[in-house]
């Protein structure tokens, strides 16, 4: 689903991501870990075409992101076809930035109606469906502000859901959670893997890593340092920089 070949980011003369490999087979999840400034958001966002990579190969679903195929005459991406591209995509964040000044219901309801234009009676009963699978079916009518973080987390993962995208890609989205809150969030997400959901997930649960990952990618310094079984480059790192980040995460 998710296929990258020494991808490479700058940003200036900052070189962000240094030449990243990584393949995930639909259905898998994958958990990305690494210290901070490695290049984990960074690769998140060139797979949601937020940035456009400067070199090597990165595909979602097969077809490629940022880039036409080499040999045709528009080699870059036309507006227009990137914001197709990227519907197929859902994605969460650390802050849920939800609209502020709308329900959970509204906000689930927005890009369907909004950018899909799915008829607002059947919006409302999808998003009435997804809000349930979050365990929010009783908060429909309340504001974010209302909402505790881990709620409003679930909502932003509803939302993600509701343009029916084929990956789904979190960005560290229980980090800025109070700890009791993290355990709704990450069960959310486990069930969404259950059923069979492509995700890449940037966390630092390694629990949660271990238990429902199907790989586990350390990366620093813009490059996979190592990547394999969760429940082996967890437990049993072949790179001494994974195992000395693991010490301070764990
Ligand atoms: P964290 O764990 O702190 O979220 P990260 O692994 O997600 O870190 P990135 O956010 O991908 O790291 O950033 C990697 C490097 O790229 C950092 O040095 C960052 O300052 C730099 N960077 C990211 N985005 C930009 C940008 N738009 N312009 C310039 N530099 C950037
Ligand atoms: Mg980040």
């Amino acid at each position: 689903m998710v296929h990258a070949e020494g991808v490479r980011k700058h940003f200036g003369k900052l070189q962000v991501l240094k030449g990243i490999d990584l393949t995930v087979e639909r259905g898998q999840v994958c958990c990305l870990l690494g210290p901070s400034g490695s290049g984990k958001s960074t690769f998140l966002r060139c797979i949601n075409h937020l940035e456009k990579i400067d070199g090597g190969r990165l595909s979602v679903d097969g077809e490629p992101v940022g880039y036409r195929p080499q040999g045709t005459r528009l080699h870059e991406l036309r507006e227009r076809e990137v914001a197709a591209r990227r519907r197929d995509i859902g994605m969460v964040f650390q802050r849920f930035n939800l609209f502020p000044h709308m329900t959970a219901l509204e906000n689930v309801m927005e890009a369907p109606v909004k950018v899909a234009g799915t008829a607002r009676e059947r919006a409302r009963d999808e998003a009435r469906a997804l809000l349930d699978q979050v365990g929010l079916a009783d908060r429909e009518g309340h504001y974010p502000a209302e909402l505790s973080g881990g709620q409003q987390q679930r909502v932003a993962i509803a939302r993600a859901l509701a343009m029916k995208p084929k990956l789904m890609l979190f960005d560290e989205p229980t980090s800025a959670l109070d700890p009791e809150l993290v355990g709704d969030v990450l069960d959310v997400m486990r069930r969404l893997a259950d059923d069979g959901m492509t995700m890449v997930v940037v966390t630092h649960e390694i629990g949660f890593a271990r238990e429902v990952g199907d790989l586990a990618v350390f990366m620093d310094e813009g490059v996979v340092v190592e990547s394999g079984d969760p429940r082996r480059v967890l437990a049993e790192p072949e790179q001494e920089r994974t195992r000395a980040f693991l010490s301070k995460v764990l």
